[in-house]
């Protein structure tokens, strides 16, 4: 599946927002996705694949959101097992109060905008 496109604007300040969803049907393995990958985990990830086995990688651009803040987040996540019993997935942090994200489950509606704080997002 291509990648879902998703906008927002806020109906309070009216700043709007861009999210993306999902992964390019070119990066149909986690080898090919690794250039979206940064730094730290990108280094982390191409050990996995060199000395293990990988049995099973979910990675894309997904929609996170911080439960103090209520803003919403659109890091490229990346999630594999490998081993049989191993698991490697890196939690993304806040950039105003560094509480871990955790993925955004309801309705952008529910979320509050970055700018004004309002909950009043509505997609465009
Ligand atoms: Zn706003
Ligand atoms: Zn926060």
């Amino acid at each position: 599946m291509p990648i879902q496109s998703l906008n927002i604007q806020c109906q309070h300040c009216h700043s709007k927002e861009h999210f993306k969803i999902g992964h390019d049907d070119d990066q149909d393995s986690i080898e090919k996705a690794i250039d979206q990958l940064h730094g730290k985990t990108q280094i982390q990830v191409r050990s996995i694949i060199k000395k293990h086995t990988i049995d099973h990688a979910e990675y894309g651009f997904a929609l996170f959101v911080c439960p103090e803040c209520q803003i919403l987040y659109n890091p490229f996540s990346v999630k594999i097992e490998y081993d049989s019993i191993m698991l490697f997935q890196p939690f993304h942090k806040c950039a105003r109060c560094n509480t871990t994200l955790i993925k955004a489950t309801e309705a952008v509606e529910n979320y509050a905008c970055k700018q004004c704080g309002e909950k009043q997002l509505r997609s465009c």
